[in-house]
């Protein structure tokens, strides 16, 4: 890296460290400056940690400013996203407290959503059928899955750019379209694909693996929607 990346690194979490009374430097943070100075996540730890926490190994040692550090990038393949004792906040314990108090309220926003039925548009038909009983049908099953993805969200975006403070509400969505329509009207000149790189959140989500129409157990979200999928066209 250059002086004036490295410089860059150095103000920037400074400032970080200075901003919290309990800074964590979580996943999310490390990628937004990396995006920022231009360097790769790997690089930019490795800095700050020979620079500020003393130390070349993965992770913080203890009375490091870092209250928790960096967790591992990568989550074991053991959390077990279908498991009827699912919780969100232990299946998402590597995010930030921040990012996971945003994500708690958004998820279980969708979730109540059922309960004011968006089923009353006036098309409703066709013979993809929500699974989550609020009575959206749809002819298309791309449709259909995104609809299915309004209760139980499984990708989220949480804008890097936006100031996250209370004065503004962060920007945090569970449909790409919608976050990269949001990057191009609200930060111009910022290259959309970047920012949303940047700005998924590294999110654990709910599914039920158990098919509402036949009780197989399916493997995971994607391989649970193609198997619905598959019952409705075969209803067609
Ligand atoms: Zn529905
Ligand atoms: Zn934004
Ligand atoms: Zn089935």
């Amino acid at each position: 890296m250059s002086y004036k990346q490295k410089k860059f690194i150095r103000n920037w979490y400074k400032d970080f460290v200075e901003s919290d009374e309990d800074p964590f430097l979580a996943n999310e943070h490390l990628m937004y400056l990396a995006m920022l100075a231009k360097a790769t996540p790997q690089a930019v730890w490795e800095y700050i940690s020979r620079k500020f926490l003393g130390s070349t190994t993965d992770g913080p040692a203890g009375n490091l400013p870092l209250a928790g550090g960096l967790r591992p990038l990568k989550h074991s393949k053991d959390t077990n996203s279908s498991s009827p004792g699912y919780s969100l906040a232990k299946a998402n314990r590597h995010l930030s407290q921040q990012t996971l108090q945003l994500v708690e309220k958004y998820v279980s926003a969708c979730q109540r959503r059922r309960a004011h039925s968006d089923g009353r548009r006036k098309k409703n038909d066709g013979p993809f059928t929500c699974t989550f009983g609020c009575g959206y049908r749809t002819g298309r099953a791309f449709d259909w899955r995104r609809h299915e993805e309004t209760h139980e969200p499984q990708e989220l975006w949480l804008c890097s750019l936006c100031p996250q403070n209370s004065e503004q509400n962060p920007f945090l969505v569970n449909r790409k379209d919608k976050f990269l329509k949001h990057v191009k009207e609200v930060h111009k000149g910022w290259n959309a694909d970047d920012v949303l790189q940047t700005s998924r959140v590294d999110f654990q989500a709910k599914f039920d693996p158990v098919c509402p129409i036949c009780q197989e157990t399916t493997e995971s979200w994607d391989d649970r929607c193609k198997h619905i999928i598959g019952h409705f066209e075969d209803d067609v």
